[in-house]
């Protein structure tokens, strides 16, 4: 066999859960992967970094449960990389920390197989500084020990129960160290707490417990090693979770951000598009929110091919004066189909109106610039009409309006009575997905959902074709729409009012909304 068929195996940390806290070269890593082999603490999400064609095989590693012994997967890396496979070993946290990446080094150098390593962000490190607590801090802890909680006395190491893990001298560690920082120690608290009290560390010692640290579930439980087991059960916090023990946890007090943030803890379910959703996902999760993405809308582009090129003839002959678009949706299909005639933004020979910043956002995507919008929080029909009466004379006026299918007559009545000739060209229907998102259904269907965002009245209808006899789920969580439409669609069809109704009605004033409920409810 020759060295170029010898494949490669990279031993990459994925950080501790949050997605943002993989490194640039790991990130690499994923990209060119032909093999992922992966385990439960690292954050699924990385997945979609790794090319479709790749192979991914979950080896688990719950506390207890083991979808693979540490001897199969060493197999299988050796198996995979002499296949000629570039391999990519994805751990939580560092590799190198409690990950058993060691083991698995060792077992591919035995073999002759090439392997790199890409160093993580440790959970020991970033559980707690998203916790507000600094590891070490000038005149408070100058030294840390990371610890695993499984080498305590007694306790079989879960990963491989056969194996002896090397004791861990507590007694000297209690009082050597200034901040203890133990991993896998949760299920063993008790019995570490009065081994450390038993060596000499002091019982007022304040003593914190993180649990899914760095994720929107993130969980702190704080007390003192004398209380921490009694706080810990009260919250039910479980694993995984990092205990961190030691002055610098005080620190928390002033330092906290990461679940300080507007909207930390909420679980907000994103129902747009899976195209359009990652604008308000994002802006969520910058607020603290977990976004939960079920989109209820695909964009099928549906249009008279005819039709649609006449209009888009005459534009170019300027017989229109105007050409008005209510949704991004809308521009883009327009454009694709200007483009798809070897036409482009030059054929737009009329002037121009949106009805909202998103559309005409799209619309400067196109190099097109908007003549008419509406006022800010006025960003419907209703306000483009306003807009329209008081910056434009519409009589006589040609105008295209090219749209969605069973969009509302209020705009094509409402120009009509300002004077204007409308010619309505419909382009797509948001109709609901073929292939409904599973875990965002699970989870709603479960009661995880605090808020259930809408960004139009299709997305509210079908959320609830989506659910059928299901609705009841829908009710055990708070609803916010982005206006006023949108709020009289979800009332009509769920039976009461939305909790929420943003009075800029953008993605961004959605958000806004939310985190103005918050301010006033904690208030
Ligand atoms: N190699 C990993 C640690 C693996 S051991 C690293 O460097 O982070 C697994 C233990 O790490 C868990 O039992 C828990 O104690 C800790 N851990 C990992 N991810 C965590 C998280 N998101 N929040 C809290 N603790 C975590």
């Amino acid at each position: 066999m020759s060295n170029v068929e010898t494949g490669r195996v990279i031993l990459v940390g994925a950080g501790p859960g949050d997605p943002g806290l993989i490194t640039v070269a790991g990130t690499q890593a994923l990209a060119q992967a032909e093999v992922v082999v992966y385990d439960r603490l690292a954050n699924p999400r990385l997945l979609d970094l790794v090319p479709k064609e790749a192979e991914r095989i979950f080896v688990g590693k719950g506390p207890e449960q083991h979808t693979m012994t540490q001897e199969e997967i060493n197999a299988l890396l050796v198996a995979r990389a002499r296949e000629g496979k570039r391999v990519v070993r994805l751990k939580g946290g560092d590799p190198f920390v409690f990950g058993r990446g060691g083991e698995e080094a060792l077992e591919l150098a035995a073999a002759g197989i090439p392997f790199d390593v890409v160093p993580g962000v440790t959970s020991a490190v970033a559980v707690a500084a998203y916790a507000g607590i600094p590891v070490t801090h000038r005149g408070l802890a100058s030294s840390v020990a990371f610890i695993t909680g499984h080498a305590q006395e007694g306790a079989r190491p879960a990963e491989d129960p056969t194996k002896e893990e090397q004791e861990v001298d507590w007694a000297k560690l209690a009082t050597a160290v200034d901040t203890l920082v133990l991993l896998m120690g949760v299920g063993q608290l008790p019995e570490i707490v009065d081994r450390l009290i038993a060596g000499g560390r002091a019982g007022s010692t304040p003593t914190a417990v993180v649990e899914w640290g760095t994720l929107p579930r993130q969980r702190t439980a704080v007390g003192t090693l004398d209380n921490i087991v009694a706080k810990v059960q009260e919250a039910g916090i479980g694993p995984p979770a990092a205990v961190i023990v030691g002055e610098v946890v005080r620190l928390r007090e002033t330092l906290r951000w990461f679940d300080a943030r507007p909207l930390s803890g909420l679980r907000v379910l994103v129902t747009r598009t899976r195209e359009q959703a990652s604008e308000l996902t994002r802006a969520l999760a910058a607020a603290g929110a977990e976004a939960i993405e079920l989109p209820t809308i695909e964009i099928v582009p549906r249009f008279d091919e005819k039709r649609l090129s006449t209009a888009v003839r005459s534009l170019k002959d300027e017989a229109y004066d105007w050409l008005v678009f209510t949704s991004a949706n809308a521009v883009d299909i327009f454009f694709d189909f200007l483009w798809g005639q070897g036409l482009d933004a030059r054929s737009v020979r009329a002037s121009v109106a949106a009805i909202g910043p998103g559309t005409a956002a799209a619309l400067r995507e196109r190099g097109v610039r908007v003549d008419v919008m509406p006022e800010k929080e006025r960003y419907i029909a209703e306000g483009l009409l306003e807009a329209f009466e008081e910056a434009a004379d519409l009589t006589g006026q040609h105008v295209l309006l090219p749209r969605a299918e069973d969009a509302r007559d209020v705009l094509i009545d409402g120009m009509a009575k300002q004077g204007a000739k409308v010619d309505e060209v419909t382009l797509y229907v948001a109709a609901p997905p073929k292939d409904p998102d599973a875990e965002g259904l699970a989870r709603l269907r479960a009661g995880e959902i605090d808020v259930a965002t809408f960004a139009s009245s299709s997305a509210v209808r079908n959320l609830v074709a989506l659910l059928g006899d299901d609705l009841g789920s829908l009710c055990q969580c708070r609803i916010a729409c982005i206006g006023p439409i949108t709020a009289s669609t979800a009332e009509e069809l769920l039976g009461r009012p939305p909790d929420i109704v943003a009075s800029e009605h953008t993605i961004p004033g959605l958000v806004q909304a939310l985190v103005e409920t918050r301010e006033s409810s904690n208030a």
